[in-house]
């Protein structure tokens, strides 16, 4: 069976005070793991508070981005091997922030997976159509486009070792979520597309959704058959609301 993950994206939030308050919060309370995996994706900053808080726990922590490049005069940059050495597991790669308001390109995103990758750490391949694309029906071709820049350049072999998520712009952050239906069709794609290289990679992939998940929806969303698991963004920031959706795996 495929592993599911609850992985929380906080972005540019946090304080040491409110960091520690929500991760004791979160680890006190969360369910207990099998088949699971839980983290979250902190500002880099915060690493070192995560390791330390963390160590030993059932939640995971990691970066919500990784430079392109391994070390050198790259100003304001961090390298996935600078995230590695904090006791991180993950990292998001291709969020569609930094997409859309850093300038990342899908040869960039490539890049960022393949090292995350060489670092030892699980990248998220965040993927996903903003709202002119899927009214104009071009969902699948945007998704296929941003995934088949990181098979070119990592090979499908790789997607044994990341998870990918899903996340329409359209629902991030904005209160509107794909329905458990729309979310279904794009994962059973993903899935579709890779199995067409490696069935077996395809098959234990696991595809994250991600757009204003919430307690309150998350159970149907996690109910469907490619569905597994969720990449959360600001439901992630209130203790009770991740647990939920932690639970909801
Ligand atoms: C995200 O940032 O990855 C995200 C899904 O945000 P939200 O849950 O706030 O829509």
């Amino acid at each position: 069976m495929r592993v599911k993950l609850v992985v929380g994206n906080w972005k540019l939030n946090g304080s040491l005070a409110a960091n520690r308050a929500l991760l004791e919060a979160v680890v006190a309370s969360l369910p207990a793991g099998g088949n699971k995996r839980f983290g979250v994706c902190v500002p880099a900053p915060y690493l070192a508070q995560a390791q330390q808080l963390l160590s030993g726990s059932a939640l995971e922590w990691g970066a919500q981005d990784v430079s392109r490049f391994a070390k050198g005069a790259y100003t304001g940059e961090v390298s996935a091997a600078m995230v590695a050495e904090f006791g991180s597991r993950l990292a998001l790669v291709g969020h569609s922030e930094r997409r859309s308001v850093f300038g990342d390109t899908d040869a960039m995103v490539a890049e960022k997976f393949a090292m995350a990758l060489a670092a030892g750490l699980t990248p998220i391949l965040c993927v996903g159509e903003s709202l002119a694309e899927r009214e104009a029906g071009v969902t699948e071709s945007v998704v296929a486009r941003q995934l088949d820049a990181v098979l070119e350049t990592s090979g499908v072999a790789s997607l044994g070792r990341a998870v990918v998520a899903y996340e329409p712009v359209w629902a991030i952050g904005t209160g509107r979520t794909a329905s458990a239906q729309q979310a279904q069709d794009v994962h059973a794609f993903i899935r579709g597309r890779i199995a067409a290289k490696d069935k077996a990679v395809a098959v234990a992939l696991p595809i994250l959704y991600g757009g204003s998940v919430k307690a309150g929806n998350a159970g149907e969303l996690f109910a469907m058959p490619d569905v597994d698991g969720g990449l959360i963004g600001g439901a992630s920031l209130v203790a009770e609301e991740f647990i939920a959706i932690c639970r909801a795996a």
